[in-house]
């Protein structure tokens, strides 16, 4: 489609409906002036004016908004059939049979839900049934969700404002955050990272012991996003595992925003450990509709026996339908036939390079992390005591979002600028991203020079992570923006 549709209300109408009719909690993008999408493409969303915005943001549509292909295969199907899974359908199986071959052999059967949410829910009960434990290990500052049982199990909203707080089945383990977390290059020379953070899961599993309490399952994204674009250090999840195993726990990878691709390398981010490296349980959601809610729990067969063997059936009215199965499809062909994994390989490198030079430049890029097409960069005051540059972060959104490109901060001092584009994200775009942040660092830093200790200390990249510096735990400065982009975990 070339033209945006006509308008049926003004902006000022829809917000003012908004306002009237939706639930206050639901909070907009850009407050004081939110943006009205009324089209996308690609990588592009357009507002009611016409304006092209740069999507850096949208993972969902992961392999590009609209792709012509998804939407045929969505609209074909709905005008054939839509109905629930208990009827035989082929695009049930076909789905499990295609998710099921990109992952390792023990993960194989598959369950079919319609939100992240409810894939991490169920998850839950998996582990719960296969293990008559009832405790879940969470990383701190994770976000699984929004029912009821996985908001306790998200730290990212049980400890925020308006959050209930930690329930007893619920242990919070250090994020393994090799920049600012427990553990870093700095405090830790020459230590096993992936080893200590481990240690820290094998205390809990100790003291939950010690308690009476038995661990149903160890949760974790394979890279954490909300929690600031974190990258495990190596051998992390092998020792983790090892220790929730031995205590007769199981591993929960929860895929929801980094799977499907987007490291590049590999399909699923948990691969990034190694490829002996196999959870128990694996949450898909989000790019696996590319927007159209559809989302996935795979797990074992001896995990399927447990879940089967009281008799209960589990149905689920809109999960697996047929339409949701085709769309999943077609978005699997179109990793494949756009090669988009190796996009996400080759743009990610290059944004990662030029971000590298980049912070030769700006002393308030700390550190730079990612994989494919997952990469955040740490904004701070300085390089020493490395205290998260918030304010900063913030107005580089806003003055981002005025130039059109979306960009959005996360982790628990919402200082990391996260980049997780729809994944045909090109070279180009790149560049038209990191000249414009480029601009933007040196007008915020032009007040204040760059004095010696902002000079890069040690450019080393750690699995993709370049690691220098202390530990910074402090409240972060923070000077909020009117209207700027909320915390958000999109
Ligand atoms: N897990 C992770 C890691 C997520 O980021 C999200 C959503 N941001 C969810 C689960 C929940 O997914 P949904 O919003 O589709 O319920």
């Amino acid at each position: 489609m070339d033209k945006a549709p006509e308008k049926v209300l003004t902006k000022a109408e829809t917000l003012k409906l908004r306002q009237k009719f939706v639930g206050p909690s639901c909070k907009l993008f850009f407050k004081a002036d939110p943006i009205k999408i009324v089209r996308a493409q690609g990588q592009y969303m357009y507002d009611d004016e016409g304006n092209r915005y740069l999507d850096c943001i949208n993972n969902v549509a992961h392999v590009g908004h609209c792709h012509r292909n998804v939407v045929l295969a969505g609209t074909q199907q709905m005008e054939l059939l839509n109905t629930n899974n208990r009827f035989l359908h082929d695009n049930m199986v076909l789905l499990a049979e295609r998710l099921v071959s990109t992952l390792p052999e023990k993960l194989s059967i598959c369950y079919f839900v319609n939100s992240g949410s409810e894939a991490n829910d169920l998850a839950l009960r998996l582990a719960r049934a296969h293990t008559h434990a009832e405790d879940a290990i969470v990383l701190d500052h994770a976000y699984h969700g929004h029912t009821t049982a996985v908001m306790d199990l998200s730290p990212y909203k049980f400890n925020a404002h308006g959050g209930s707080g930690k329930k007893p089945w619920v242990h919070v383990a250090p994020s393994p955050d090799i920049y600012r977390g427990k553990y870093t290059e700095l405090n830790s020379p020459g230590q096993d990272l992936g080893e200590l953070y481990a240690g820290e899961v094998k205390k809990i599993l100790e003291e939950a012991k010690a308690d009476g309490r038995g661990v149903a399952a160890f949760y974790a994204e394979s890279l954490q996003s909300c929690g600031g674009q974190v990258i495990p250090p190596p051998g992390y999840l092998e020792n983790v595992y090892r220790h929730v195993r031995a205590a007769g726990g199981v591993c929960i990878a929860d895929e929801v925003q980094v799977g499907f691709g987007r490291v590049g390398t590999h399909w699923w981010a948990f691969q990034l450990q190694g490829d002996d490296i196999v959870p128990d349980i694996v949450t898909l959601g989000k790019p696996m509709g590319n927007g159209h809610p559809v989302s996935a729990v795979i797990t074992t067969a001896e995990i399927a026996a447990s879940f089967a063997s009281n008799g209960m059936e589990y149905f689920n009215t809109y999960g697996g339908n047929p339409v949701s199965c085709a769309v999943a499809l077609a978005v699997l062909d179109a990793i494949e036939k756009d090669q988009l994994r190796e996009n996400a390989i080759s743009v990610g490198a290059h944004l990662i390079d030029r971000l590298t030079q980049l912070q030769q430049k700006h002393r308030l890029i700390g550190d730079i992390r990612g994989c494919g097409l997952f990469v955040g960069i740490d904004l701070v005051r300085d390089r020493n005591t490395r205290e998260a540059a918030t304010a900063e972060a913030e107005e580089v959104i806003y003055r981002m979002k005025k130039s059109f490109i979306l960009l959005s901060a996360d982790g628990p001092h919402r200082n990391v600028l996260k980049i997780k584009p729809p994944m045909c994200f090109s070279m180009q775009d790149s560049d038209e991203l990191l000249n414009k942040l480029d601009e933007i660092l040196t007008d915020i830093e032009c007040d204040e020079p760059a004095d010696e200790s902002a000079a890069v200390q040690n450019g080393t990249v750690i699995n993709g992570t370049a690691a220098n510096g202390i530990v910074l735990d402090g409240p972060s400065a923070s000077l909020p923006l009117e209207g700027v982009l909320l915390k958000c975990c999109v």
